[in-house]
């Protein structure tokens, strides 16, 4: 058996890490220390693309690479500081010419290539609300979120316009102005521009919008890993959270290269992959291809990857296809691992540590804080299945509602309640789009109720139990299918679990599991049988599933989590809802 504890010495850190002291850093944290940093005031103006670009365009910061764009085959390209910095003015006044205002709302819907950065990051500087899309989403799901949040103007590419908006763009009267990257000599669709052209037009010097830490940035639509996406709004002053968080939970050196293996078509690869590390003045490398576990070592080898932040689907993708593949890749600059989007299974964390030589550290937050709250700390001890302890600036704790509406912090150790957040911090969410109500319902006085489980141990360590939707209650137990899920990774033949509670007279809800294997691996009685043994010893009767089924690939969002409903609508022949993040749909 491996131990329960990943410990942490001083004299093992290559780079010593920005957070050192726990205790002494949650005490002296504070907003006002950032934003000094920062060099902004309380309630001066602010804006979140001045702040991570042209600090560093106008310093001693300005020839460094900000972004290194890795195509699928061909030459990387890099883009300094200075070069980013001007091309986003280009982008700004390109905005104002067409009298996209502070507050209208732009879409981009490209792959990762350099064009959407630029879009991004200029429409900020004008102060117009950026809403990112996923390239593989179809019509449907495009037309809806462009109708809910009222987008003016799309930025997109010419060929994903012909393919997916062109023939619903009489539908969605809100959108005035598309503009396209990629258009080729003399073919421009009607109603669209040529952004290259227009780009060539505009000046490259931008005077700055006026916003304030409180205007709307970002329009963030949640995975859907629970029902219909939610469009979570935030504010400029998210920069605080994202400089904060890119310090104490990834710990960014001036001379790192990090790579954030999120598209930023979700709130990760815009937080992580756009704006945190530009915040601290840090070279990002971007794949614009989609995975591939040879490619992705050979990018952590060749572009001297020294930061990585990817997700739990993609650390049992590389799992699965097998320690040869990685053999024969070196990673000497590789210091720092993270993980966020799903719980990350012991398995995991220790696969790195044996397989990569560090550990990777799991971190928690969601679409709706904005930013990292609870992570693995590179100078704490990691218990490996905890989500570690809140940042400097986070208070965390578990609470419970009561059945009038209250809400009661639970004070004892280990006992599961629903994960809150006390207070307000810069990345909060200030609303769903167009539901007030619910965006009410999250809060109770001053704290922020995340609808996940969480227990909290003695050591001040979270540990994530389930959803509060997929938790399931058997015979009177609280089951969470992570800690099942976990015990089946455990076994050799399986690549991925997701369990739900299904429907039983005798217990209430029984725990069946659903697995996908690893290659090499025959599904079948046999492999059932061992299956449910194991996890019957490792879980004991009341906990272990009654049923096993085995699937090709487990149904997940676009974003990587697995789709725990949709097994369950399957499983008992209800209708499939929202499925409109499905990877695979359209
Ligand atoms: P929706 O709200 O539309 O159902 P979603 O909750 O999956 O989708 P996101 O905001 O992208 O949308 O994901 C946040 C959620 O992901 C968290 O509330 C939590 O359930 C899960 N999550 C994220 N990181 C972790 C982690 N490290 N451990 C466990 N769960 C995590
Ligand atoms: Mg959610």
């Amino acid at each position: 058996m491996r131990p329960d504890i990943i410990r942490k010495s001083t004299d093992g850190f290559r780079v010593a890490p920005n957070l050192l002291d726990y205790q002494d850093e949650r005490r002296s944290f504070s907003w006002d220390l950032i934003r000094a940093e920062l060099g902004v005031a309380a309630d001066g103006p602010l804006n979140i693309a001045r702040l991570a670009l042209d600090r560093h365009a106008d310093g001693p910061r300005a020839g460094r690479t900000a972004f290194r764009f890795l195509p699928a085959s061909g030459e990387p390209r890099s883009m300094s500081f200075a070069e980013l910095a001007r091309a986003t003015d280009r982008f700004a006044n390109v905005l104002r010419a067409l009298g996209v205002a502070k507050g209208d709302r732009l879409y981009v819907l490209a792959g990762r290539v350099p064009e959407l950065y630029v879009a991004v990051l200029g429409a900020l500087k004008n102060g117009t609300v950026v809403s990112p899309l996923f390239s593989a989403f179809g019509p449907e799901p495009i037309a809806t979120r462009i109708r809910i949040g009222e987008c003016k103007v799309l930025v997109t590419t010419a060929e994903l316009y012909e393919r997916k908006v062109a023939a619903i763009r009489d539908q969605l009267p809100s959108l005035q102005h598309v503009l396209l990257v990629g258009v080729t000599e003399g073919e421009l669709p009607p109603g669209t521009f040529d952004l290259a052209r227009l780009m060539a037009d505009a000046s490259d010097t931008f005077a700055a919008a006026d916003t304030g830490p409180e205007d709307p940035a970002l329009l963030h639509f949640t995975s859907g890993t629970t029902g219909t996406p939610k469009g979570a709004i935030h504010v400029h002053e998210a920069a605080l959270m994202h400089f904060a968080t890119g310090r104490y939970a990834l710990d960014l050196h001036p001379n790192d290269i990090f790579w954030c293996t999120a598209d930023p078509g979700w709130v990760t690869g815009m937080s992580y992959g756009i704006l945190a590390p530009l915040l601290h003045g840090v070279t990002s490398v971007v794949d614009e291809a989609d995975f591939d576990a040879e490619r992705w070592y050979r990018i952590l080898q060749d572009q001297l990857v020294s930061v990585w932040y990817t997700a739990p689907t993609a650390i049992r993708m590389l799992m699965k296809s097998g320690p040869e593949l990685r053999g024969g890749y070196r990673f000497p600059q590789l210091r720092f691992l993270a993980s966020v989007g799903e719980p990350l299974n012991p398995e995991a964390v220790w696969w790195g540590q044996e397989v990569l030589g560090l550990p990777i550290h799991d971190n928690w937050w969601q679409t709706e804080t904005g930013g990292i709250m609870i992570a693995n700390l590179p100078a704490l001890d990691i218990k490996p299945g905890s989500m570690g302890k809140p940042l400097p600036g986070v208070e965390a704790l578990i609470a419970s509602r009561r059945d009038d509406g209250r809400v009661d912090e639970v004070q004892q150790n280990d006992v599961v309640g629903e994960l809150a957040l006390r207070g307000r911090w810069p990345s909060l969410f200030r609303g769903y789009l167009g539901q007030e109500e619910r965006y009410r319902k999250c809060f109770a006085g001053e704290l922020y109720l995340t609808g996940d489980l969480a227990r909290c141990d003695g050591d001040g360590y979270f540990w994530f139990i389930g959803r509060g939707d997929d938790v399931i209650k058997s015979a009177g137990h609280l089951i969470g299918p992570f800690e099942v899920e976990s015990v089946l990774l455990e076994h050799p033949a399986v690549a991925e679990a997701g369990v739900i509670g299904k429907p039983d007279e005798m217990v209430g809800e029984m725990v069946k599991a659903f697995v996908s294997l690893k290659p090499g691996f025959e599904s079948g009685e046999a492999l059932r049988r061992e299956l449910l043994g194991h996890a019957r010893k490792r879980l004991g009767a009341a906990v272990a599933p009654k049923e096993i089924a085995f699937l090709p690939t487990l149904p997940r969002t676009r974003s990587g989590k697995i789709m725990r409903r949709l097994l369950k609508a399957r499983e008992l022949g209800l209708p499939e809802g929202d499925i409109s993040t499905l990877e695979g749909g359209s």
